[in-house]
């Protein structure tokens, strides 16, 4: 009897059983998404793989998953207590273009760069300038109820008003008033944050929009409230975005909804850990970030770093190396391989046991990298190779590595340097290492390298 789905929920701070909502609608997911200012670094990409993830591992169980992401084309600000400037602008002002677009530049790159990543579309993709009538609406809403107060530069949400504001992160809300050190402007208490932010006089932005209380834009909290009701109602499934979002964005869209709705959104919150580089934070503001392009162009496979993210569990943080990248690309080039050589066609069917397994590992929190070890034992196992490629085939739908369409790059040899690697590999069978030894060396004065795999071997043109 394979595992149920357990999911760990930030709200709770538990372990919790997951069973959809409505079980004929499918399950409800909404993930924050990205900040089209700048490309989206590989750290980024962590959170949108977890995600990914999760969606296989929710449709692997049997649902049907409803997913919208929301792409913030305005109202986050560089700081993100409410203060700077918007970084759309900012953006907008480094590279000389409009903040139009470069909105739609950095929302084709990280379109792009999701691909290369085997990250599946989202069912709905949604932007915020796109659905300004939504959060005017949902503002005037929160006004109507007596949310919110106006201070010269915006209406602002009073999250006095509320007894368990900052629930989801645990937010000492005493210790923040008294301890706070930082200017809080008009703010009537420090946690308070932008719903409408008003155009400067005398000020001319590229992004503002009427609305009751004056020209302006929408504060970047608003947006996820607004959309996640319109695609998926107030109160659904599964509601993810990286750690950082616990203590301010998430923590201030669970009051907009709970001042509007009288829900927390949504039944299950979760968190994808960072990926650190050099064990400090990965952030764009920090000027050089590694993006996808940039693992490409020292050589690597985007999928790599696929591999890479699936060898540790989301709610543990990672520290970036290209020694670990390494490894990973190894590891993905062996599975690949391994797969590859498994002849047979695909009619097989997959072990039973085996699926269990792996279900059971996916199940319990999403535990990916003992699932990438039930994978390595099935493809080593002694089942038929029939059955290896049919329960790697449907491990894949979940693990994302491609290992179906995967195709060995045909290079052209040099017939000298075949006859070398050949020779190398019968040395090899014969064990007489120093010979094996000797040819590697000779192949290497060439500029060939040999990859020992389960499969044979494999010949690579140094670059
Ligand atoms: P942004 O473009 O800043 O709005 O972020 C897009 C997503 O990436 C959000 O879910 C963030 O929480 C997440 N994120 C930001 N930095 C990192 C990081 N270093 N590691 C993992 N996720 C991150
Ligand atoms: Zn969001």
């Amino acid at each position: 009897m394979p595992k149920p789905l357990t999911l760990y929920d930030n709200y709770a701070r538990a372990l919790r059983p997951f069973g959809p909502l409505d079980t004929a609608a499918g399950v409800g997911l909404y993930t924050c998404g990205p900040t089209v200012y700048d490309h989206q670094h590989i750290g980024n990409f962590r959170t949108f793989l977890f995600e990914d993830v999760l969606k296989r591992v929710l449709r692997w169980n049997g649902y049907a998953v409803r997913h919208v992401m929301n792409i913030t084309d305005v109202g986050h600000l560089t700081s993100d207590a409410d203060e700077g400037e918007d970084k759309m602008e900012k953006g907008a002002r480094r590279t000389g273009k409009s903040a139009w677009e470069i909105a739609r530049l950095y929302t084709e790159t990280f379109l792009a760069d999701m691909k290369a990543l085997n990250i599946e579309d989202p069912t709905v993709l949604c932007r915020a300038t796109d659905h300004i009538p939504e959060q005017i609406a949902f503002i005037a809403d929160l006004e109507r109820k007596g949310f919110t107060y106006r201070t010269s530069d915006g209406i602002y949400f009073d999250t006095s008003r509320q007894p368990d504001y900052g629930f989801l992160a645990r937010l000492d809300r005493a210790g923040l008033k008294a301890g706070t050190r930082v200017d809080v402007g008009e703010k009537r208490q420090p946690t308070d944050f932008a719903l409408w932010k008003f155009s400067q006089a005398g000020e001319k932005r590229q992004m503002e929009w009427d609305s009751p209380w004056g020209t302006g834009f929408p504060g970047w909290h608003i947006e996820c409230s607004a959309m996640a009701e319109k695609y998926l109602g107030d109160w659904f499934d599964i509601h993810c975005g990286g750690e950082d979002h616990i203590p301010v964005h998430h923590t201030n869209e669970i009051a907009q909804t709970e001042a509007r709705a009288g829900t927390h959104l949504a039944n299950f919150w979760m968190h994808g850990y960072f990926l650190l580089a050099d064990d400090a934070k990965m952030a764009k503001s920090a000027g050089e970030f590694l993006r996808v392009a940039s693992l490409v162009e020292r050589g690597y496979d985007p999928i790599a770093f696929r591999y890479l993210c699936l060898t540790s569990h989301y709610r543990t943080q990672l520290n970036f190396t290209f020694e670990a990248l390494d490894a990973a690309q190894t590891g993905l080039n062996r599975m690949r391989q391994a797969f590859h050589a498994l002849p047979g066609d695909d009619d097989g069917e997959p072990d039973a046991v085996l699926l269990d397994r792996f279900g059971d590992e996916l199940n319990d929190d999403l535990n990916l990298p003992r699932a990438l070890a039930v994978a390595w034992e099935a493809l080593r196992g002694g089942s038929a190779a029939a059955t290896r490629r049919a329960t790697l085939a449907r491990f894949d739908e979940v693990l994302g590595l491609g290992l179906t369409s995967w195709q060995p790059k045909v290079v052209d040899v040099p017939e000298t340097v075949r006859e070398l690697a050949e020779s190398r590999a019968a040395a090899r069978r014969a064990k007489d290492f120093a010979e094996a030894d000797r040819l590697r060396k000779a192949l290497a004065d060439l500029g060939w390298e040999m990859e020992d795999g389960p499969a044979g071997y494999g010949l690579k043109q140094r670059s």
